[in-house]
């Protein structure tokens, strides 16, 4: 069986560069952060360590993480399709299958453990692709059921909320999560991750993955990271439709029209894919500012935490961080190690819950393609809602 190869991967690391130490330089997480791990309930204290599978998209990913909140491996590896073209699920699947048992053994590897000191196997169950995500949770389950370990199934939204807060350091931040299934507003309140705002069709990431197919962008290294290149040549400014209804915001529509102008307009010199990548990026990133500044009014949140994919993306990080400073807060962003999805916010997450006395029953680690950020209660984060309220409790 490969997982013994795995075991044997991982005792052969003794004489190799100690990647706990450089993976602590790489990480911009100040040890102040550690606090935001609890350590109520579970077994054990600051030593415990956990294991996250991560598959529910494009990425295949395995983390390690300790109760300190120190990220001892995260490594990743991202299923790249032909310019054009997309993800399908089958092929995605085989993809992950490929590679999660090295990659497996290449996280142990470079924490310099071996199965035996994990103390909790977690993995994403959901949502995302149905077959990407038993891919990974097969490897998850193998793995507990050979070393005897408990397992923890993680929200794949959550599980970024929690890694932006303990990357920035942000406490109580409206977030924007943005990527290329989920496009949702959210606000913590009474053990909730409360969704004030959301896509009504498809996700920004899909929107700005599948306008990167329709100008023939390539794919690698994320058809996202080459619309955000594009965009800075832009200087014709297209005006399309705008898409705020309420606190939602719908994204399809924008599409179409800057796909039926490129169809029309394209390779005729009027104007260039840049402009068109500009003038969409710019007016659906003013929709996320503007639902994220009225989620801020709505709560009286001062801070910003933008997680997920999309939220790589700079110009993004501009705009929301300008609306943030003009309310006398700021915005929390990340770079692509941890906005990206990564087997360590899934090992990170677990740890928080399995710490909190929550364990799955291997008949229950199935995974599911529709699971909602506010169905997870939040055992390991306070009551209440964070904001400060007069003491006659009027709101
Ligand atoms: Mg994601």
């Amino acid at each position: 069986m490969r997982c013994v190869t795995l075991c044997r991967t991982a005792q052969r690391s003794a004489s190799r560069v100690d990647a706990r130490a450089s993976a602590k330089r790489a990480r911009p997480v100040a040890d102040s952060v550690a606090s935001t791990v609890s350590t109520r309930g579970g077994g054990g204290g600051g030593g415990m360590i956990a294991i996250g599978f991560e598959g529910s998209a494009n990425k295949i990913s395995v983390g390690i993480v300790n109760a300190h909140g120190d990220i001892l491996a995260n490594p990743r590896e991202t299923y790249v399709t032909p310019p054009g073209t997309g993800f399908l699920p089958r092929e995605t699947a085989r993809h992950h299958q490929d590679c999660v048992v090295d990659l497996t053994a290449r996280a142990l590897d470079e924490a310099r453990l071996k199965p035996e000191d994990v103390d909790v196997v977690c993995f994403t169950k959901g949502p995302g692709m149905g077959a990407p995500l038993t891919s990974a949770a097969t490897c998850a389950r193998t793995l507990a059921l050979l070393f005897d370990k408990p397992m923890v199934g993680v929200n794949h939204c959550v599980a970024h909320i929690e890694m932006g807060r303990l990357v920035t350091g942000a406490e109580n931040p409206v977030i924007l999560y943005v990527s290329g299934g989920n496009t949702q507003v959210i606000a913590y309140n009474e053990r909730r991750y409360r969704i004030f705002g959301e896509t009504i069709d498809i996700a920004v990431g899909n929107m700005l993955d599948r306008f990167a197919r329709v100008v023939g962008l390539s794919n690698d290294p994320a058809p996202g990271y080459n619309i955000e290149q594009e965009a800075k040549k832009g200087k014709v400014f297209v005006e399309g439709p705008y898409g705020v209804k309420g606190m939602d915001v719908n994204l399809s529509g924008i599409l179409t029209f800057y796909e039926s102008y490129a169809n029309e307009h394209l390779g005729k010199g009027e104007i260039t894919a840049a402009d068109l990548c500009f003038s969409m990026q710019e007016t659906v990133f003013a929709m996320m500012v503007e639902i994220t500044e009225r989620a801020m009014a709505h709560t009286n949140a001062k801070d910003v935490l933008i997680v997920g994919g999309v939220g790589c993306n700079e110009r993004l990080q501009e705009m929301m961080s300008i609306m943030a400073s003009e309310r006398g807060g700021k915005l929390y962003g990340m770079d692509e190690r941890y906005c990206i999805d990564n087997g360590a916010m899934i090992a990170y997450t677990g740890l928080l819950q399995f710490q909190n006395g929550e364990t799955t029953p291997l008949s229950e680690t199935q995974c599911t393609q529709r699971f909602r950020t506010d169905e997870v209660l939040v055992t390991w984060r306070e009551g209440g809602s964070g904001v400060k309220r007069p003491a006659d409790g009027s709101p």
